[in-house]
């Protein structure tokens, strides 16, 4: 009992199919009931009307004229028709029959004539388990019953209508499970093979076999969902991809400076060296100790920006005074460079909202990327654009530019277009996505323009905070 309990709590089409079953059931059954009712009195109603009716208009006739031949006349009407009239006179003799009297006729006939005292009424109306309806009608004559006209009529007609009905209803029953179990069948072949397949291939998404794929047929709300975890699967299979190449380059960034640090600490552990070459080395191992933090650092952010769980402060701030402050920072490491900046502020004062150490983050890391790939005495252009709602900053440089192709990648994490280029420069290939991320937040955008051999531009554009302020 359970386990078909649980067959049918676990089968979509077992449940719809039963559903259907028994809303068709119940419809079939109400209005068999109907029928068969209206049927029956139908039929018995106009039967033991027409029995009345005959044997009255027979007793009418012979009481006008109550002889022989009238009688005869009589007995020979009813001699072809499904009925049987016996007359009888007032002492219950019979004076004329339409047809053989068996004994089951007597006892009705006994009855007949004992019960005169009613002009006409029905003897027999019980056709399930009778033989006949009977009814009765007296004969009169100057105003007292002379005699009386009894008249049969057999049930197994009705019955035999009645069991024709029941068939009938019960082949329509049969057919309607017959139908509803085609139905499930169909029902079983659209939807739920689909959903079974789904199942199935979900199943496999889950255990990392991405290339199982749904077959999709149709447009329907089916279609449509297997449609969806097909395309859901492509795109755990790009994330999984993704995360899968950025922990062997994430693994690869950090190996590097380790092999740095532990080489040069086991030989100034071990040589005796000169105070100018434990200098020398222990340079370096700072310098990749710093490498290193860099690295943990904006992995770290990265993370935190990604999975927006980090303080996000909004702010009302003026962006120039934040490109200014970053630009005091890395102002003197330009002039370091002989790099020489270009600043042409705002015609107005703009302001966004926004996070003011998030904000300062992203104008450091791409400042200082102009600065790091900026050449000895190349210049850096910074300037506003606006318009009615947006604030536009542009960082120009004269760095060796970025080439097409790998324009659209540059924002990914570790992305760098010649390893050598970031790394001689101290990059993490991080600094980017951060960006990236940083503007996203805060509801902006992003652009790169670049030419091989004559400079990068980096656009950033943020909405302007409302009322005042406006550029
Ligand atoms: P990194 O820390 O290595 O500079 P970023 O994410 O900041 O990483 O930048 C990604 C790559 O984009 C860099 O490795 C570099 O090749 C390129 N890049 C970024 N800014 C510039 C620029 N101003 N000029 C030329 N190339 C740049």
């Amino acid at each position: 009992m359970t386990k078909l309990l649980r067959f049918i709590r676990t089968h979509v089409a077992v449940k719809l199919g039963l559903l259907l079953l028994s809303v068709f059931l119940l419809v079939m059954v109400a209005l068999g009931n109907i029928l068969y009712s209206l049927f029956l009195s139908f039929y018995l109603s106009h039967t033991t009307e027409e029995l009345l009716q005959r044997a009255h208009s027979h007793a009418a006739v012979l009481s006008d004229h109550f002889d022989p031949l009238t009688i005869d006349h009589v007995v020979r009407m009813e001699q072809g028709s499904l009925f049987m009239v016996v007359i009888l006179d007032e002492k219950g003799e019979i004076l004329g029959r339409s047809d053989t009297i068996t004994p089951l006729h007597r006892s009705y006939l006994k009855e007949a004539a004992l019960r005169n005292q009613k002009e006409e009424y029905a003897l027999e109306e019980d056709w399930r388990s009778k033989p006949f309806l009977v009814s009765r009608s007296s004969i009169l004559g100057d105003g007292k019953a002379i005699g009386t006209v009894v008249l049969f009529s057999p049930t197994a007609p009705i019955r035999e209508a009645i069991g024709l009905l029941r068939g009938m209803l019960l082949g329509i029953g049969g057919i309607t499970v017959l139908i509803v179990t085609g139905i499930l069948f169909i029902l079983s072949r659209m939807v739920v093979r689909p959903l079974i397949e789904m199942k199935k291939v979900t199943g496999d998404i889950a255990q990392g076999r991405y290339q199982s794929r749904i077959l999709v047929t149709g447009e329907d709300e089916v279609a449509q969902l297997a449609d969806s975890i097909n395309h859901m699967s492509e795109e755990i299979k790009f994330y999984q991809k993704q995360r899968n190449e950025f922990l062997a380059d994430i693994g690869h960034e950090l190996r590097t400076p380790l092999t740095y640090l532990k080489g040069y600490s086991e030989i100034v552990l071990q040589t005796s060296l000169s105070n100018e070459e434990q200098k020398e080395y222990i340079g370096i191992i700072h310098e990749q100790s710093k490498r290193l933090q860099r690295l943990v650092q904006d992995l770290f952010d990265l993370a935190r920006l990604e999975q927006g769980d980090f303080s996000f402060k909004k702010e009302r701030l003026s962006l120039e005074e934040v490109v200014t402050n970053v630009l005091t920072f890395v102002e003197s490491s330009m002039d370091e460079k002989g790099i020489v900046l270009d600043y042409q502020p705002p015609n107005t004062n703009p302001f966004v909202e926004a996070d003011p150490q998030r904000l300062e983050q992203l104008f450091i890391n791409i400042l200082e990327n102009a600065r790091r790939y900026t050449p000895q005495n190349g210049f850096i252009e910074v300037r506003y654009e606006g318009d009615v709602d947006h604030i536009t900053v542009q960082i120009r440089d004269s760095g060796p530019g970025i080439p097409k192709d790998e324009l659209p990648f540059i924002m990914e994490r570790l992305y760098r277009v010649e390893k050598s280029r970031s790394k001689e420069t101290g990059g993490t290939g991080l600094g980017l996505a951060i960006c990236k991320k940083i503007v996203e937040v805060h509801k902006g955008e992003i652009r790169v323009e670049s030419v091989e051999g004559q400079g990068t531009t980096f656009s950033v554009r943020f909405p302007l905070a409302k009322r005042e302020g406006m550029y």
